[in-house]
């Protein structure tokens, strides 16, 4: 167990998406209607101090809800490279565990050393999973690991392993993976599942805004992230509302992009950009049959969560964005152009690359593309 403790951090609470409670302790679910709970975080003051003593995403603490373990593995901080066509690429591949979790582990683990819990429960299609076994050796907690078999994620298992974790498959795809995982939250297990079901993990995706803005010397145009349920796409946009309320200005256009195989929020988007009722059915729809992807990462079809993806909807609407889907092709495509680039990348982050190319078409400004995690634990496609 290696933990350092320190303060600092922000004052959040907890709130029913709804709107009907906020008593402010955590909570997986409201306790009034079942809604999905998020983090209201206290406005920043100030310029948030960076503390480049600090390890990992400790060193934009101030971002971050409080908490005194400060669990880290050097995660956060990743390079902000040229690509095709103009677009530049946010390498998250960099990260300790080759995944952009790192970042929400590390304060997903911090928070349950801080809550006294002896464990963390995760569902995943691999790369939360081996984020997880991880930060939990690396803070001494145990770690149970579930995998749906759809998921293909052998390679990464290996890793779960490897790091000590308890790993189960089940049969089916993620939402599989995801309904077994609730049932083993509670008693001391906390639930990291990197969906929205728990709030607190997805606010260490504020920091990437920070560090976007840093690197380019300017707020982006455009940043394109894959998206499963989309905790990233709506932490990034946390973390860009954060700037906008310290220096005014423009916040980026987002873009949300998956695997037109599995593509549940594009559906709901294209269905209307703007009308959450719509979303809801559309989100709801249980006839919906989705086919196998090379993009296993971001492969969720939000089966039995499915509100969870109105928050990445209202996240793409609040920026003026978009939710895009890529065929196989365009995937594998890509794939292979970053790797031939040297970028070693798995397809569900490739796909960033296609979103961002068709944006720096008309965009005035930077076109990022979050590249999530990387391609040597996943199977080769080809
Ligand atoms: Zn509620």
């Amino acid at each position: 167990m290696t933990t350092t403790r320190a303060s600092g951090g922000r004052d959040v609470r907890f709130a029913c998406v709804e709107g009907d409670w906020s008593d402010g302790g955590f909570r997986y679910a409201c306790p009034r209607c079942g809604g999905v709970v998020v983090v209201e975080a206290q406005p920043l003051a100030a310029e948030p101090p960076v503390d480049r003593s600090a390890p990992g995403v400790w060193r934009r603490a101030a971002l971050l809800p409080r908490v005194t373990a400060h669990v880290s593995l050097g995660e956060g901080e990743t390079p902000l490279l040229d690509g095709p066509d103009g677009v530049r690429l946010k390498v998250e591949s960099a990260n300790p565990t080759l995944s952009f979790k790192d970042r929400a582990m590390a304060l997903a683990v911090s928070f349950a050393l801080d809550g006294g819990y002896a464990g963390l429960v995760v569902a995943s299609t691999g790369n939360a999973a081996a984020s997880a076994s991880a930060y939990a050796a690396r803070a001494g907690l145990r770690c149970r690991v579930i995998v749906g078999s759809e998921s293909n994620a052998a390679a990464k298992l290996r890793a779960c392993r490897a790091y000590g974790a308890e790993v189960t498959e089940v049969t089916g795809d993620y939402s599989a993976a995801y309904a077994e995982a609730l049932a083993l939250e509670g008693e001391g297990w906390l639930n990291v599942s990197t969906t929205f079901r728990n709030p607190v993990p997805g606010e260490a995706y504020r920091g990437v805004a920070f560090e976007l803005v840093e690197q380019l010397g300017r707020v982006p145009a455009v940043v394109c992230v894959p998206i499963g349920a989309g905790p990233l796409l709506r932490g990034i946009e946390r973390g860009f509302a954060d700037l906008q309320a310290l220096r005014g200005g423009a916040v980026p256009r987002l873009i949300g992009v998956q695997a037109q195989a599995v593509s549940p929020i594009v559906r709901a988007w294209e269905a209307s950009p703007e009308d959450p009722a719509i979303w809801r059915s559309t989100l709801g729809d249980a006839g919906a049959r989705w086919h196998t992807t090379s993009a296993t990462a971001i492969a969720d079809a939000l089966r039995g969560y499915e509100r969870q993806g109105e928050l990445t909807l209202e996240a793409i609407r609040a920026t003026g964005g978009a939710a895009v889907a890529v065929d196989e092709e365009g995937i594998a495509d890509a794939t292979r152009r970053l790797r031939a680039d040297g970028l070693w990348v798995e397809p569900s982050s490739a796909i960033a690359l296609v979103a961002a190319e068709w944006e720096a078409e008309r965009a005035d400004g930077p076109v990022v593309a979050v590249l999530t995690g990387h391609g040597i634990k996943v199977p080769d496609a080809d």
